[in-house]
């Protein structure tokens, strides 16, 4: 089966810099509901249309058509003290964003007694290759075409 709109499409995704050296190997497979539903980059979805399974593609993109380019106004430093125990490098916390709406931070460092805490996208700023390979196609159930993205193992779950 290809894939066309309101497909299921399982992947393994990895994600190399321009040089080919891996920066994200840690995804299994995934699975999303293709056809413009916004469930993965929009220059995946064009590049995966009437693929089958098996195939594999090398897509390079620039910073803007996959992370986002980088925001300073995401970086933020917070006094150590204000911050809840345990706090390390790499942790992730939630706080309210620009338009009051909730926003993953990262935990960048922590100097002397301030965190400096970043809401961009590890990979934001950053041309990037995506070495997918695409394990499965099926049709999406009437219930996945309603709520717009995938069900089942490597989907949504409720
Ligand atoms: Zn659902």
């Amino acid at each position: 089966m290809k894939i066309t709109k309101d497909t299921v499409v399982t992947l393994t995704v990895r994600i190399a810099d321009k040089q080919g050296r891996l920066l994200d190997q840690s995804r299994g497979s995934e699975a999303y509901l293709h056809g413009g539903y916004g469930n993965t980059l929009e220059k995946i979805e064009a590049a995966l249309e009437g693929r089958e399974p098996g195939d594999q593609l090398t897509l390079q993109l620039s910073a803007q058509d996959a992370f986002g380019e980088r925001d300073e106004n995401l970086v933020r430093t917070i006094a150590k003290r204000d911050f809840p125990p345990g706090v390390k490098v790499g942790g992730v916390l939630e706080l309210p964003g620009e338009q009051g709406q909730r926003q993953a931070f990262r935990v960048a460092r922590i100097k002397g007694d301030t965190v400096h805490l970043d809401g961009n996208h590890p990979l934001a700023g950053q041309d990037v290759r995506f070495l997918i390979k695409v394990q499965g196609v099926r049709a999406a159930t009437p219930e996945e075409i309603q709520h717009r993205h995938a069900h089942g193992e490597h989907g949504h779950h409720h």
